[in-house]
């Protein structure tokens, strides 16, 4: 299940340890304010910030990502679609372009989540001590 909480962490934005707390903190049509992570989980008090610059690492992620995005679409083209040269160029920068704010978040919560593991008993933190200060 290790692939599950990886997925689940990096699409809907979760702390990798507790699956409870965001990490990144505004939403990706907020451009100015893309990449913006908290200090740490709310929820299980994680620091996502391991050391300063630990994000830079996201880059050879998103590199990755990119990557394995231009080879699939380029197989594609030479087996299936056909394309003109300079209409797939014009798609593909455009499909870059557009997926830029996904891609950049993603890389960054996958680099996270390369050094962090989901615990299930950290995801139980909070509920036990709401449950001890009532
Ligand atoms: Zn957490």
């Amino acid at each position: 299940m290790l692939l599950a909480n990886i997925v689940y962490s990096v699409v809907f934005n979760k702390c990798p340890q507790c699956h409870q707390g965001k990490v990144l903190t505004y939403p990706p049509y907020q451009i100015n304010k893309l990449l913006d992570t908290g200090e740490s989980c709310v929820h299980c008090e994680l620091k996502y910030e391991k050391e300063p610059g630990f994000f830079y690492g996201a880059m050879y992620v998103s590199y990755a990502l990119t990557s394995g995005v231009f080879i699939v679409a380029y197989l594609l083209q030479l087996l299936v679609l056909d394309l003109p040269e300079t209409q797939f160029a014009l798609s593909m920068v455009s499909f870059i372009l557009l997926t830029f704010p996904l891609v950049a978040r993603w890389s960054r919560l996958l680099w996270l989540n390369f050094f962090v593991s989901y615990d299930p008993l950290k995801s139980n933190i909070s509920i036990s001590k709401q449950s001890n200060s009532k």
